[in-house]
């Protein structure tokens, strides 16, 4: 933008928002660049934040950036670290920070079990008010409960219990437009209704998800289902020796899971790198840099007492249901040789068990009680940042091993190491392969970057796509997409050029440029 120009806009969002409330000193802009960046020598910093305290407010803004040409990058809470936390995607954009004064829980209801938010409200926050409030509902908080429920739903996040899916339990957002008007979606669209957060789909075609990793407006509330906290439940753990058990693992789960019985909600299969990852540094098990031997895994697992693979799941329910269920699953998956089972209630971290930690954690989480405890992981290496290459895979063990041994090859052959999760939908998963760095290192920036890269092109060849990535590599993997000639995200342009003709909105989010931005090659 020009500087004249750009100052005018700032002026002009001064008088309608406040001083405070358009900051762009150097200090606040340095908490809002990516904290773990790839690219060797940037981190996208905003050029000013603005705070918004209404909807009103948004399209305050909206109107400014349209007059002015001020490209815009909203947030909820920006927690989204390893994808870009809260920097915008197009350097210099002008963030909308939504959660600072947009944080209220605006309705709990117990009848029907839903919340209705704005962008600010935290997995912690809302966890907190259920508790404070006697509520008879949880939540469904991701690994770090520190983010946004708007964020993360918009992002098509996970959780772990049985509304895992958080775009699934979506129920009614309201979302100022890039032109600057604001609409309710399904049932908030009839004024009165008492059924926004009831029934999603409302009447005619449904554009509830063109607003999630998307660049098609600003999202300024959101209802979410919520499930009724259970009478019991149980976490339990199930280990397997080898990397090899995983093919016998997804075959055995698949029909447990579609059925949603006895697999209750979203387990995980993670390996023991993840899981070491947790409560220990690399350099305990291994001082060389490179590739992690077979030697250093086994002094791993030994240590930890857990498999190469640790597969994790909550039963819920009345305590005889929970025990039936949980027989079930000791018969199937005690059929693979080497199967060890555990639950939270016989393995405990009391005497040292550094082994049953995640175990312990996964069961708050997957009760509702969000925890930060996978931040831990960064402390594997000095200076520690994660970046995640996430393909879908079918819950398949042919596709689960292929995936598997593609990404440890190319982990290996670019000193990273392979902390894997499998989180288990019902017909698919996402393969969450989570490298570590040292985001100190412009080396190690880039060798993980170009591992990126070349992890996207291999699985793409293979008939593989990502689920979700960090701004730096949204261009790539929409690239993957291109089925028909392209022809998704020649869709997504006609839609982002009718609803945003001065392409003001978050430039760039998931590959989709407006045409003013158009490559340009930013
Ligand atoms: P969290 O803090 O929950 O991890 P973020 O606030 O970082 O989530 O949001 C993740 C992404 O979702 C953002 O980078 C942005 O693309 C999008 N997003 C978040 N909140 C909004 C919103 N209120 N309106 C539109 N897009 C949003």
């Amino acid at each position: 933008m020009d500087a004249a120009v750009f100052d005018r806009a700032l002026a002009k969002l001064v008088k309608a928002l406040g001083a405070d409330n358009v900051v762009s000193d150097l200090e606040t802009l340095s908490g809002y660049i990516d904290l773990y960046p790839l690219e060797p020598s940037q981190n996208n910093a905003p050029s000013v934040v603005l705070y918004p305290g209404s909807p009103e407010d948004v399209q305050t803004i909206v109107a400014i950036a349209n007059e002015f040409g001020l490209p815009l990058s909203p947030i909820s809470t920006g927690q989204n670290n390893g994808y870009g936390g809260k920097s915008p995607r197009l350097k210099g954009a002008a963030v909308v920070d939504m959660g600072r004064r947009m944080n209220r829980i605006l309705e709990v209801n117990e009848k029907f079990g839903y919340a209705l938010v704005e962008p600010g409200v935290t997995y912690f926050d809302l966890a907190n008010h259920l508790k404070a409030t006697n509520s008879i509902l949880m939540i469904d908080t991701p690994d770090l409960g520190w983010g946004s429920i708007v964020g993360n739903t918009l992002e098509r996040g996970v959780g772990y219990t049985p509304y895992g899916d958080h775009f699934m339990w979506q129920t009614g957002l309201e979302v100022v437009l890039p032109t600057g008007r604001i609409m309710r979606t399904g049932m908030g669209a009839v004024p009165g209704s008492n059924t926004w957060q009831l029934f999603p789909y409302g009447f005619g075609p449904y554009p509830d998800g063109l607003f999630t990793q998307s660049n098609l407006g600003i999202v300024t509330k959101m209802g979410i289902g919520l499930m009724q906290r259970p009478p019991a439940s149980m976490t339990y753990l199930v280990t397997f020796d080898r990397e090899e058990d995983l093919g016998a693992i997804m075959d055995t789960m698949l029909p447990l899971r579609i059925n949603m019985f006895p697999i209750q909600n979203v387990p995980v299969v993670r390996n023991i790198i993840l899981d070491a990852g947790v409560v220990s540094k690399r350099t305990e098990w291994q001082d060389d840099p490179g590739p992690l031997t077979a030697e250093s895994i086994e002094k791993m697992k030994a240590a930890l007492n857990l498999g190469y693979w640790n597969f994790y799941g909550t039963l819920y329910g009345p305590e005889e249901m929970i025990q039936m269920a949980w027989g079930i699953i000791q018969q199937v998956f005690g059929q693979i040789p080497g199967a060890k089972f555990f639950t939270n209630r016989d393995r405990t971290e009391d005497n040292g068990d550094r082994g049953a930690h995640v175990l312990q954690d996964r069961h708050k989480i997957n009760n509702g009680i969000p925890s930060l405890d996978e931040m831990k992981l960064m402390d594997w290496l000095p200076h520690g940042a994660h970046v995640s290459f996430s393909p879908i895979s079918a819950v398949d063990g042919a596709d689960a091993m292929r995936q598997s041994t593609m990404v440890k090859a190319r982990s290996d052959q670019f000193n990273k190491d392979y902390a894997a999760q499998f989180i288990i939908g019902l017909r698919e998963m996402h393969h969450i392969c989570l490298f570590l760095y040292d985001k100190s290192k412009q080396s190690d920036r880039k060798e993980t970057l170009d591992l990126m890269r070349l992890l996207i092109k291999e699985a793409a060849a293979a008939g593989y796509g990502e689920y979700r990535t960090h701004n730096a590599l949204m261009d790539d993997v929409m690239a993957t997409f291109n089925w028909g000639d392209g022809a998704l995200l020649n869709f997504h342009e006609a839609i982002k050029d009718a609803l945003d003709p001065n392409s003001i909105m978050a430039p760039g989010k998931s590959g989709i440029w407006g045409k003013k931005y158009r490559g340009r090659g930013l």
